[in-house]
C-alpha cells in the first residue's frame, strides 16, 4: 500500500462504468488490482454503478471495502447510460492519465500496460483497435466496418474501432471533454478532436465473460446518427446539394414540357408518371425534415441543460 501514498493525486486513474455487471466484477477488480499494483504506479479505480438492479453495488462495496484506497465508487440513482457513466467519472477521476474501459472484461486489463507505454512516448491519446477476429456477432462487424468507412469521410474522425472502449488519455483531453455541453457526443470521438497526438494499437478482444450485452441493433444505429450529425454539417450540406441538383433537372423538364405544348400540343398521359415523381419528390423532402430535426433536437437537447445523472452516493477515501 505504500504506493498509495498520494492519494489526492495518482498518477493513473481508471474509469469503468458497470450496469447489472454482478458476475464480472470479482474477476475484473481482481485481475485489475494485479496488474495496477504491477505498474508500480499510483493509481484509482473509480467504477460507476450505472443504477444496476442485480448486486453490483454489493459486490463494488466489498471490493471497496477491502481496498479503500485503490477503490472509488459512483452510485447513481438510476441506469443514465454507458456514456454518462463514463462521463461521471471522468468528472471525479483524480489522476494525471485517465483509462477507460468496459466492466465486462470484453478488453483484458492484462493489456492495460501497452497503453500506458504509448501515453510514455508522449501521445496525449491512445486509442485501441480489437485484434483478429471479432467476438462479437457477425452483423455487428459488418455494421462497424460500413460505419467506419462512413463516418471518416463525413466527419474527419479516423478511428478505427469505436466500439473499443479501452482507451487512455492525459488529463487535459478529460477537462477539454468535460466542458463540453453537447449532451449525446460520443467520448472516443470527442476525445479525437482535442488530442493534439493519437495514436492506436491493436488489443486482444475477448468474448463478454459473463452476462448479456445490453446494447442492439437499434442502439448502434442510434450512436452512428449521432456521430454524423454531432460532429458535421456534410449531411445538411450534402442534402441542400442534393435540392439544387434535383431542382436543375426539374427546370430542365419544365422548359422540355413547356417547348412540347408550343410545338406539339398538351400531353394528357403520364399521369403516373407524375405520381412516381411527385412520390419521390415528397420523399426526399421528408428525409430532409428529419435530418434537420436532427440538428434542432441536438439543439432542444443542449439548451434543457438537464443534469447528466443524478449522484446518490459517492463511495471514497474509506467514507
Ligand atoms: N453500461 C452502462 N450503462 C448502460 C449499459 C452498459 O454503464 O446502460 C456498461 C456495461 O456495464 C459495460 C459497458 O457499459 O461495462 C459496455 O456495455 P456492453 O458490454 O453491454 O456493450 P457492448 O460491449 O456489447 O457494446
Ligand atoms: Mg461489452
Amino acid at each position: 500500500m505504500d504506493s498509495q501514498k498520494n492519494l489526492d493525486h495518482p498518477e493513473l486513474s481508471i474509469v469503468v462504468p458497470a450496469y447489472n455487471e454482478e458476475p464480472n466484477i470479482d474477476e475484473l477488480c481482481s485481475r485489475l488490482v494485479a496488474v495496477l499494483e504491477n505498474t508500480h504506479r499510483t493509481f484509482e479505480i473509480v467504477i460507476v454503478n450505472d443504477g444496476s438492479q442485480d448486486n453490483s453495488l454489493q459486490k463494488l462495496l466489498e471490493w471497496y471495502k477491502k481496498y479503500p484506497k485503490y477503490f472509488r465508487i459512483l452510485d447513481f440513482n438510476g441506469n443514465f447510460g454507458h456514456h454518462n457513466a463514463l462521463w461521471a467519472g471522468f468528472e471525479h477521476v483524480r489522476g494525471d492519465v485517465i483509462i477507460s474501459m468496459d466492466a465486462d472484461l470484453q478488453n483484458p486489463p492484462e493489456e492495460l500496460p501497452k497503453l500506458l507505454e504509448k501515453v510514455d512516448e508522449g501521445y496525449d491519446y491512445v486509442g485501441s483497435y480489437r485484434l483478429g477476429k471479432r467476438q462479437d456477432a457477425k452483423w455487428r462487424d459488418w455494421a462497424s466496418k460500413i460505419d467506419n468507412k462512413l463516418r471518416g469521410k463525413i466527419t474527419d474522425i479516423r478511428m478505427s474501432d469505436q466500439g473499443c472502449m479501452l482507451r487512455a488519455y492525459r488529463r487535459s483531453i478529460i477537462e477539454a471533454i468535460i466542458r463540453c455541453g453537447d449532451y449525446t457526443a460520443f467520448i472516443p470521438a470527442l476525445a479525437y478532436k482535442f488530442a493534439s497526438k493519437y495514436t492506436e494499437i491493436g488489443m486482444r478482444h475477448a468474448p463478454r465473460f459473463q452476462g448479456e450485452t445490453k446494447y442492439g441493433l437499434y442502439y448502434l444505429l442510434r450512436t452512428h446518427f449521432d456521430l454524423m450529425t454531432g460532429f458535421s454539417l456534410v449531411p445538411l450540406q450534402l442534402f441542400t446539394l442534393f435540392g439544387f441538383t434535383l431542382s436543375g433537372f426539374s427546370l430542365l423538364l419544365v422548359i422540355y414540357m413547356f417547348g412540347r405544348r408550343i410545338f406539339i400540343g398538351p400531353e394528357a398521359e403520364g399521369v403516373f408518371t407524375l405520381f412516381a415523381l411527385m412520390f419521390f419528390m415528397v420523399s426526399v423532402a421528408i428525409v430532409g425534415i428529419g435530418l434537420i430535426g436532427e440538428y434542432v433536437g441536438r439543439m432542444y437537447q443542449i439548451l434543457q441543460k438537464r443534469p447528466r445523472y443524478i449522484l446518490k452516493h459517492l463511495y471514497e477515501d474509506g467514507k
